[in-house]
């Protein structure tokens, strides 16, 4: 069934998750869209990455149930082994996290990073029809009261109601929004990650049980540093991260080949077990990941309201939430409800209202970021004796029992009224956000 026609027209910028989700939750809402991305092909890029079931809830939309039957099988099952965490230095199993409960309509969901965005990727454009410009790298965007805008490399300008910068964490729309250049920060950690196939895991008797018995995860924590291990595709391929103390300054880079030298050292002394995994992996395939941090922007919005951040354009999250794309998705949802709810005359206040609905809740998803991490790295062990679970991966109904679309439906109205006529005081504050968290500007 297809929405009523909006007439509002949406410009994405940036084919990613975030990206892709808003342009197939602004069809699905009615508007007309198309994407603009700065890579010439689709390639499998990256290795794992992770979705909650608040993103299990948006895949599970599309298609009524068709793009999640397409994701499942590329993903990691852990059904029977749950996730166990290891003291990092005599690697015993401290906890023993069992899986998440099963929930067809709103699956977790963790796997190849390439291998999942090229379904969604085809989805949008072979499915919905949706034009994805590619090799069309953004230069400058514009704006006035009643229309945005980009200009391509090759000087073509394209205009429209709405633009969505969806342009990552080195955005250039964020420029544009918030009038300077932001440089992103270290966050002071520095992530070595690889995905590779298993072969040689398998032939080894210290790794070997990780890859005979189907999909695996494990952890191992210590002071400042922690390392996640997972087998998946029944044991056939691995992913490891490992996420440690790094001062480096970045500049324009932020991912670099690794050395598994630097690897070793740190984990001279942890279980050998460790060692013996790292030791598989081939060099092309490790690589140095900066951690790059942003003090929250005041902002995702521009002067006249046309232009609007999403994702990690407006908020780059740390891997410890294994939130940072689930909230990209989110939204992309949020964006699509308030220009439908909205319409076509009232863009700028729909494009406040987005931001109303979602600052607080992401900026609290972030924060969990660095709970997780610091639980893990600053560990008391004597603690961890008395109560294992306290180490556990959180799993917060807040976080992933949320519906963003719901939400966005429920919330809309008060939100939309306190931005078009000043802010109206909410009894309650629904799952960890206000809904009027950015000062009123009447439209
Ligand atoms: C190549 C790549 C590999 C990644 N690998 C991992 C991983 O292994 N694990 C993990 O957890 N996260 C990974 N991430 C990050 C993760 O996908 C994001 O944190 C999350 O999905 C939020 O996505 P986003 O859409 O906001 O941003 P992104 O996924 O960064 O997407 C931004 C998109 O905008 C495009 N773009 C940027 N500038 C312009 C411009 N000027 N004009 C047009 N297009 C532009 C980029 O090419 C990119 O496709 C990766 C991201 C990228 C781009």
């Amino acid at each position: 069934m297809s929405a009523t026609k909006t007439g509002i027209k949406v410009i994405v910028v940036g084919a990613g998750f975030g990206g892709l989700t808003a342009a197939i939750e602004c069809q699905r809402q009615g508007h007309d869209v198309e994407i603009y991305e700065n890579f010439p092909q689709l390639k499998v890029l990256g290795d794992i990455i992770s979705f909650g079931a608040n993103a299990g809830r948006i895949f599970y939309r599309w298609g009524q149930g068709e793009v999640v039957s397409r994701l499942k099988p590329l993903c990691i099952n852990l059904k029977d082994y749950g996730f166990r965490i290891h003291k990092y230095d005599t690697g015993e199993v401290v906890y023993h996290q069992p899986s998440a409960p099963d929930t067809p309509d709103a699956p977790p969901m963790h796997g190849h990073r390439g291998e999942l965005h090229k379904v969604i990727f085809d989805y949008a454009r072979d499915d919905l029809k949706i034009p994805i410009h590619l090799d069309s790298p953004v230069t400058e965007y514009f704006e006035d009261e009643s229309q945005a805008g980009i200009v391509l490399k090759n000087g073509k300008r394209v205009t429209a109601d709405v633009v969505i910068g969806a342009d990552g964490v080195r955005s250039k729309a964020r420029e544009l929004v918030l009038g300077y250049f932001d440089k992103p920060k270290s966050s002071g950690y520095a992530v070595w990650r690889a995905w590779f196939p298993a072969t040689e895991m398998a032939k080894d008797p210290r790794t070997k049980e990780f890859c005979e018995h189907g999909d695996t995860f494990n952890g191992w924590i210590g002071q400042d540093v922690h390392f996640l291990f997972s087998t998946i595709k029944g044991g056939k391929n691995c992913s490891w991260v490992l996420t440690h103390k790094d001062e480096h300054d970045i500049d324009e880079s932020w991912s670099f080949p690794g050395k598994l030298e630097e690897v070793k050292e740190v984990l001279k002394e942890w279980d050998p077990l460790c060692t013996a995994i790292i030791e598989k992996t081939p060099p092309t395939a490790l690589v140095d990941w900066k951690l790059v941090y942003r003090d929250p922007l005041p902002t995702w919005i521009s002067k006249h309201a046309r232009i609007a951040l999403l994702g990690d354009s407006a908020h780059p999250f740390l891997p410890t939430s294994a939130q940072g794309a689930t909230q990209s998705m989110e939204d992309g949802v949020t964006m699509a409800v308030c220009l439908k709810r909205a319409g076509r005359g009232k863009v700028q206040a729909a494009v406040r209202t987005y931001q109303d609905l979602r600052y607080e809740r992401v900026r609290k998803v972030q924060k969990t970021g660095e709970t997780t991490r610091d639980l893990w790295h600053k560990t008391d062990w004597a603690k961890v004796r008395e109560n294992p679970s306290s180490i556990a991966f959180p799993r917060e109904d807040w976080i992933h029992g949320f519906d963003a679309e719901k939400y966005a439906e429920d919330n809309f109205a008060d939100a939309f009224k306190a931005q078009t006529e000043g802010p109206a005081p909410k009894a309650e504050t629904p799952l960890g956000m206000t809904a009027n968290a950015s000062p009123a500007v009447v439209a």
